[in-house]
């Protein structure tokens, strides 16, 4: 079994520490914050083995170097950035595997938000760490990649089963909603998401982790090929990723 502990770090960002109950091996995913992340690790009482690294933002990558000082970690990231990952050991690329303790990750190569991206799925937990590729009723900007890209990595998130729990990397869900209710308004499962949302903000609570199967009912990025998505922003029969693209770029627009 493999323990989650959450929190946010600087402005929107989350951390997560993740344990193997069966080794107490410890692991982190990304490094918003090494101050911060150090004093969770000494309140749970618990070292430091593993930083993974989802890609190289400063946001995900800026406590490497202090907590690798501080813990004797080993720092695992992406092999296609692994020059701007600070104090990489190890890289990883699609079809890798990551052990944390006794249990095993699988490494997906996910470009589009950065070229070299990659998530880390845990299948037999049913958890998924996905960075900045897949949010809460969102998606990366696409700040390297095309959207061509970023739809087949989203594509390939979407088969995953249902009850994949999915940790994204910032609290971006109250804005995201407001945007998916702008090009998907009449889809009954988004709104009812987007009150339950609002609600779990008015009283301060986390909306992250989400899990694959309220995505794909409610996320308009994993939607792209849902007749009444396309129809609503003017995509009609358009091809892949075209609809996709014009979603994204209503988006950043909005
Ligand atoms: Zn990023
Ligand atoms: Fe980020």
């Amino acid at each position: 079994m493999l323990q989650v502990h959450q929190f946010p770090c600087l402005s929107d960002n989350y951390c997560f520490l993740i344990r193997d109950d069966a080794t107490g091996c410890v692991a982190c995913i990304d490094t918003p914050d090494g101050d911060a992340i150090a004093r969770q690790l000494d309140d749970l009482g618990w070292s430091l083995d593993w930083i993974l690294n989802t890609h190289w933002h400063p946001d995900h990558v800026g406590g490497n170097t202090m907590l690798k000082a501080r813990y004797g970690c080993r720092i695992i990231g992406p092999a296609h950035e692994a020059d701007r990952i600070p104090g990489i050991d190890q890289t990883v690329d699609e079809g890798d595997e990551v052990m944390v303790g006794e249990c095993r990750a699988e490494v997906l190569h996910t470009p589009g938000h950065t070229l070299g991206h990659i998530v880390y799925h845990f299948a037999d937990e049913h958890k998924a760490f996905v960075g900045d590729t897949l949010f809460a009723l969102g998606c990366g900007r696409l700040f390297e990649g095309t959207p061509e890209q970023m739809w087949n990595s989203l594509s390939r998130l979407r088969e995953w089963p249902d009850d994949t729990v999915i940790y994204c990397a910032h609290e971006y869900t109250q804005a995201n909603a407001r945007f998916a209710l702008s090009v998907d308004g009449d889809n009954p499962a988004l709104r009812e998401r987007a009150e339950a949302v609002d609600a779990q903000r008015a009283r301060g609570e986390f909306t992250v982790p989400t899990t694959i199967a309220l995505e794909r009912a409610t996320n308009p990025f994993l939607r792209a090929d849902d007749a009444d998505l396309q129809a609503a922003v003017g995509m009609s029969g358009a091809p892949l990723p075209d609809a996709f693209a014009e979603i994204r770029r209503r988006k950043d627009a909005f």
